[in-house]
């Protein structure tokens, strides 16, 4: 195992980290002995850092971990969760769910406390209700030791809530396909020129540079690859390899999706690749964006748009529908970034556009957003939106007792 350093803290940490989103189950529930024996053994082989937040699996992905780091293994590691930033209602929801979290996990504190899923309006709601002090709180009664955060906004807030704080780190979504959005290259680089570390989420894209079988003309750019390497190595390996980066988090769920990461962390320096395999990780990068249904950058210079729609998140869901072959995931993932009641109080339904086409002359791709929302709706909002809409709410919006 390689291991990067927290710039900030020296802390040293595995470049492979293991996210508990999406553990192995069995009969509708974690399949708590085949996981706990994953998580193990990643951790008997070097990894550090295990990363989990409150609504995963419906709330039980905390509780899974307090006990897969029973026997000694929660000293072994450095323990991430995060704040469910969406929940807040009032500064002493801060602290219930913190307090609840630390009874979960079966600990006495939490090593890296991220403040989840952030974007600009989710972070001025915090910091009006008291953000700072809690995190300044929290971290002089030892219940917290570094604070961060993980984003899913436009690149403009990024820069802002980096600024806003002395965080110790930040996650990000960051892979060969998303370059340009959200946090992005330029976030990236930021972040690291203001001390942060950082942790990549969605190194494969929701599972979409994993796949065994890319499309042909794809499959074509990595045949011509020497070293030859499986579609999952090229994804993990181009994000290994900025210096940037700290931890890079996968969420295992196979014995062998567990080795493969484990055996690939071992090679995986920064600035490893040379530049012909760079250059054919920017061609496979190319070719995925020619196939998108929409050519869609997410750059977010179409929004606000004055009814609420999220434009970037729409457009890059629906895409990844048609990539990936995962219909009712990404459609289920739409919902939950975009719905109202969730992340945000209003709703960024791709249906709540009034066709007002202020938003078409700011689009540098010169996508005519108006039709291509329609599209989106047809396909990923249909007729049975309200009946799944309940189903994610209930599976996300567990309060804290
Ligand atoms: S056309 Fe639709 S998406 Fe564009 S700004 Fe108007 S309401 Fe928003
Ligand atoms: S629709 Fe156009 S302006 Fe809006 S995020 Fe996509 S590329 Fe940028």
């Amino acid at each position: 195992m390689l291991y990067r350093t927290m710039p900030k803290t020296g802390d040293k940490l595995s470049i492979l980290g293991f996210g508990c989103m999406r553990l192995p189950m069995a009969d509708g529930a974690i399949d708590d002995a085949r996981a706990i024996a994953q998580v193990r053994s990643a951790i008997d082989r070097g990894v550090n850092y295990i990363d989990t937040a409150w609504p995963y699996h419906g709330g039980e992905s905390e509780p899974f971990v307090g006990r897969a780091l029973r026997d000694g293994y929660r000293d072994r590691v450095r323990l991430a969760t995060k704040l469910p930033s969406w929940m807040i209602k009032t500064r002493a929801d801060m602290d219930r769910y913190l307090n609840a979290q630390l009874t979960r996990l079966e600990t006495g504190r939490i090593d890296y406390y991220l403040v989840h899923s952030l974007d600009g309006e989710l972070w001025d709601k915090l910091m009006a209700l008291g953000i700072l002090e809690f995190l300044d709180t929290a971290k002089q009664d030892g219940r917290i030791v570094n604070a961060g955060f993980s984003f899913h906004g436009l690149a403009t807030d990024f820069t802002r809530i980096v600024d806003a704080y002395p965080w110790v780190f930040c996650q990000i979504q960051y892979n060969y396909l998303d370059q340009s959005f959200q946090a992005g290259t330029a976030g990236l680089k930021y972040a690291a020129s203001k001390g942060l570390g950082v942790v990549i989420m969605e190194p494969l894209r929701g599972g979409l540079l994993a796949r065994p079988t890319p499309p042909p003309s794809v499959a074509a750019i990595w045949d011509q690859a020497s070293p030859r390497r499986s579609p999952v190595e090229w994804a993990l390996r181009w994000v290994w390899n900025h210096p940037e980066v700290t931890v890079v988090l996968s969420g295992m769920n196979e014995e062998a999706h567990v080795a493969q990461n484990l055996a690939m962390a071992e090679k995986a320096h920064a600035g490893s690749l040379g530049d012909g395999e760079l250059a054919l990780v920017d061609r496979a990068a190319r070719t995925y964006h020619e196939l998108m249904q929409v050519g869609c950058t997410g750059c977010g210079y179409c929004m606000p748009c004055p009814a609420g729609v999220d434009i970037p998140k729409s457009f890059s869901f629906f895409n990844s529908m048609y990539l990936s072959g995962e219909r009712e995931a990404m459609r289920m993932f739409y919902l939950l970034s975009v719905d109202g009641g969730l992340i945000h109080e209003k709703s960024g339904l791709a249906s709540e556009c009034v066709k007002c086409g202020q938003c078409l002359e700011k689009c540098p791709q010169q996508i005519q957003i108006p039709d291509m929302l329609e599209r989106v709706v047809e396909e990923m909002e249909g007729d049975d939106l309200r009946e799944r809409a309940a189903m994610v709410r209930q599976a996300f919006l567990q309060e804290a007792k």
